[in-house]
């Protein structure tokens, strides 16, 4: 399965936002978007007027690479959201946030949705008591999402949950960390994001213009 193996702060500084894609790193002074707050490269600091496709462009990559997915992958799940019921950018959020991967690191059993994602792909995670090792699987509601009993003592989940305690917890998902479980009470929508540090500007809003994304796929 391809995916980007590049430095992850890299693509922060590129997207010209935080996007916490490495666990506890992001939240201390080491964070290079903290250090650097600018593009990377010998050009990263010369100012543009960006154009309304870059805009929509650069809007689609930080999404697209927040979730760790790569261009087709994504492409097909706007496509899903395109053709579901409601409003497409919603449908693509709902769709997003409840990738089991996601779901995962949201549940506060991964430090980053990368680790959440090797968790899963390396079997350490059951949905319903069974084994699911695809990422993008799709949680409903009332499915349980647990750690494999012999997976519970690994140091990297142990130190996740007591960072994960220290959060906001998520409306849609109801967590029981000291047990490992938790259930996904609600399918998640953009009030459910509300209160949550990540992503999010100061009215608690997350900061994803999913219209920008739906514009640009819609050309
Ligand atoms: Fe790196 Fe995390 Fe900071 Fe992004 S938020 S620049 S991934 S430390």
């Amino acid at each position: 399965m391809a995916r980007y193996t590049e430095a992850q702060c890299r693509i922060c500084r590129r997207e010209g936002d935080k996007l916490f894609l490495k666990g506890d790193r992001c939240y201390s002074e080491k964070c290079s978007f903290t250090r650097r707050g600018y593009a990377p490269g010998m050009h990263g600091q010369m100012r543009r007027k960006p154009t309304s496709y870059c805009i929509q462009l650069r809007e689609k990559q930080k999404v697209r690479r927040m979730y760790g997915m790569m261009e087709t992958q994504f492409r097909g799940v706007f496509r899903r959201a395109e053709s579901m019921k409601g409003v497409t950018g919603d449908n693509l959020l709902m769709l997003l946030e409840t990738r089991l991967d996601n779901a995962t690191y949201r549940a506060g059993f991964a430090a980053s949705r990368n680790d959440a994602r090797q968790l899963v792909r390396h079997g350490h995670v059951k949905v319903n008591g069974r084994r699911v090792n695809i990422p993008s699987y799709q949680v409903r509601v009332g499915d349980v999402i647990e750690i494999r009993a012999k997976s519970k003592g690994l140091k990297r989940i142990a130190e996740a949950v007591v960072q994960a305690d220290r959060k906001t917890p998520f409306a849609w998902i109801e967590t029981d960390r000291p047990n490992f479980k938790a259930t996904v009470k609600s399918m998640p929508g953009r009030e459910d994001f509300a209160g949550i540090l990540p992503g999010l500007d100061e009215d608690g809003k997350m900061k994803i213009r999913e219209e920008f994304i739906v514009e640009l796929y819609s050309k």
